[in-house]
């Protein structure tokens, strides 16, 4: 009994470790793997080129993705293709990474948001318009119209991985 009340006696005295979620929330590592989200580049054109090797790779088979083609009059991404549906399945996601070591255009990436709730099955499949990241300030949201023969390239010019 006497340990017990020390044990609180000398609770009393200490910092606690508890802290007041949600208003305060604890920054994550930064490594951590939260929900999914869908870069831009800084023009605000989409990252994603609809190429699906994120599908490929994912060993939970959690994501589906359909391409379409850009024109010059409504283009989405820099590359020949886009991402015209883009869908996460969260019951199935294991926050793995896989998808994003796979994206050749680092487009899509696990950010740090770690409140991911939903009621109902059909809110678990995260869509491309959910997953986008909002457009950058001062540029302009997609589809974008572009000069013809400014992007000619299938997968846009990428950084060196080796840097
Ligand atoms: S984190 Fe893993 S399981 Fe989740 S969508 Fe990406 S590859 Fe699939
Ligand atoms: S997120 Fe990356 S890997 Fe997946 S379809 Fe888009 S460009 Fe390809």
């Amino acid at each position: 009994m006497l340990r017990g009340l020390w044990t609180t006696l000398h609770s009393l005295f200490t910092k606690p470790i508890t802290i007041q979620y949600p208003e305060q929330k604890r920054p994550v590592r930064a490594r951590f793997r939260g929900r999914h989200v869908l870069k831009r580049y800084e023009n605000g054109l989409e990252r994603c080129i609809g190429c699906a090797l994120c599908a490929a790779a994912c060993p939970a088979d959690a994501i589906f993705v359909e391409a379409s083609e850009n024109t010059d009059e409504k283009r989405f991404s820099p590359g020949e293709r886009y991402a015209s549906t883009y869908e996460i399945n969260m019951l199935r996601c294991i926050f793995c990474g896989f998808c994003e070591d796979a994206c050749p255009t680092e487009a899509i990436v696990l950010g740090d948001n770690y409140e991911i709730t939903f009621t109902e099955r059909e809110s678990s499949v995260y869509t491309r318009d959910f997953l986008l990241e909002p457009v950058p300030a001062g540029a302009k949201p997609t589809p974008q119209q572009t000069e013809p023969g400014v992007f000619t390239r299938s997968v846009p010019e990428m950084k060196d991985p080796t840097d």
